[in-house]
């Protein structure tokens, strides 16, 4: 039997094998030594923490489940083990891996021609190139898939890219940035490998958030922005394509949801039992012992649905509507189980250096990125009931 882990209630890692139970611990002590010590400092004053990049790159977690290009080709089951547990430390590094492993080298991957991988995923996968990925605009989020404002047209062998897009990870440094754009001939969604130091792209960093601070987010404005044909995803042909890199990720976005309430869940088990109140450890108390089971509880519930997405993805029956409604499930139980461990901690439950604080402002951004909690269940009601009812 492997040692005991708070939050793995109901043992999913013995169904790990053990090459990937290590995998798994070996991830996690990165985790525990190079990002625990520094996550609250950097999600503070809300910079990147370069330095770790070489380090993290020695992991060979990159595009795990991707078949060659210098992947370790491993299942998805483990690609969801590895976003938990990044999450579980810190929401923000594991955004920053899951845009530039999951988003950027995932739409090379399944878009990109065989030219454009063999240029872009070695180095990728060995983290000396980062990725970013632009889809989100100012004015259109939820509605992406039929309302893209940033456009396209081909003159000769080039393409000029024109408008906006907001939000985008690891697009104030990123090596090259994937946008996604409306072509102004056949109103079809096509993807461009926009390279960094391009003149017709700027990228401004996004200040002022109050989650995942770390993450470098960006509002990229193009103006003719001249990307050569070979530049342009050769396998995108319209947003249907885009769709297939978003319900991989999505189900990856489930999983960090696993990680960050696994993290504040673990966090205040372990201060409920070392702080005292009235002369007795405050988790000897029966309404905080409700607290930490109904924690434990919706954590268990989030994990054991996580394992078997992914058991489908690894089988090849993953649909939109099993990553969707993941997403939705464990984004709202997240939501639940950090507010909980803020609570069981009182007022120290609202300063960083208690590490319960940082998950529950990062939870937010969980609950509404890759689509919103409504999105999401629309994806999944028009799939029981067969009305679409987004507009
Ligand atoms: P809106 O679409 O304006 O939605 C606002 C509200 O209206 C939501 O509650 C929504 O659910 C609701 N709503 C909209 N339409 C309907 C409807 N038909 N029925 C019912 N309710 C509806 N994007 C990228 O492309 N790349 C990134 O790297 C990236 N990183 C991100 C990081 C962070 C921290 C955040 C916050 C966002 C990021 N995003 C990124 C964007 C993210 O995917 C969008 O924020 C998300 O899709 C929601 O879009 P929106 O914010 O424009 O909200």
């Amino acid at each position: 039997k492997l040692p005991p882990i708070d939050g793995d209630f109901y043992d999913m890692a013995l169904k790990l094998t053990p090459k990937q139970r290590e995998l798994q611990i070996k991830v996690r002590n990165f985790m525990e030594d190079e990002i625990k010590p520094i996550a609250n400092e950097y999600w503070n004053k809300a910079e990147f923490p370069f330095q770790i990049i070489p380090k993290m790159a020695e992991l060979n977690i990159c595009g795990l489940t991707y078949d060659g290009y210098g992947t370790p080709y491993e299942t998805y089951v483990m690609e969801g083990i590895i976003a938990m547990e990044l999450a579980r430390v810190d929401v923000s590094i594991s955004t920053f891996f899951g845009v530039h492993s999951g988003l950027a080298m995932g739409s090379i991957y399944i878009c990109g021609s065989e030219e454009q991988k063999q240029e872009w995923l070695p180095k990728m996968a060995k983290m000396e190139l980062i990725g970013a990925f632009g889809l989100t605009e100012p004015e259109v989020g939820s509605a992406v898939a039929g309302g893209l404002g940033t456009t396209c047209r081909k003159e000769g062998d080039e393409w000029v890219l024109n408008g906006q897009k907001k939000w985008i990870g690891n697009a104030t440094f990123a090596d090259v940035t994937i946008i996604w754009a409306r072509d102004e001939a056949s109103d079809q969604v096509k993807g461009f490998l926009v390279r960094k130091g391009n003149p017709g792209f700027k990228a401004e960093k996004i200040e002022n958030k109050m989650a995942l601070r770390t993450v470098q987010n960006a509002l990229i404005t193009m103006t003719d922005c001249r990307i050569p044909e070979s530049d342009r995803l050769q396998k995108c042909d319209s947003f249907k394509d885009t769709a297939k890199v978003l319900r991989m990720t999505r189900a990856g976005v489930a999983w960090q949801a696993v990680g960050c309430a696994r993290g504040a869940y673990e966090a205040a088990l372990k201060y409920t039992k070392k702080r005292e109140q009235f002369g007795k450890p405050i988790a000897s108390y029966q309404l905080v012992q409700n607290h930490l089971v109904e924690m434990v509880s919706n954590l268990t519930a989030m994990q054991t649905l996580c394992f078997r997405l992914s058991e489908l993805q690894d089988e090849g029956l993953l649909t939109d509507e099993h990553a969707s409604l993941a997403k939705v499930f464990c984004s709202m139980r997240t939501r639940d189980v950090v507010s909980q461990a803020r609570e069981v901690m009182g007022g120290n439950g609202i300063l960083l250096e208690y590490d319960v604080a940082r998950f529950v402002a990062d939870a937010e951004a969980i609950y509404s990125y890759e689509g919103t909690k409504e999105i999401n269940s629309l994806i999944v009601g028009r799939a029981i009931t067969g009305y679409s009812a987004f507009v």
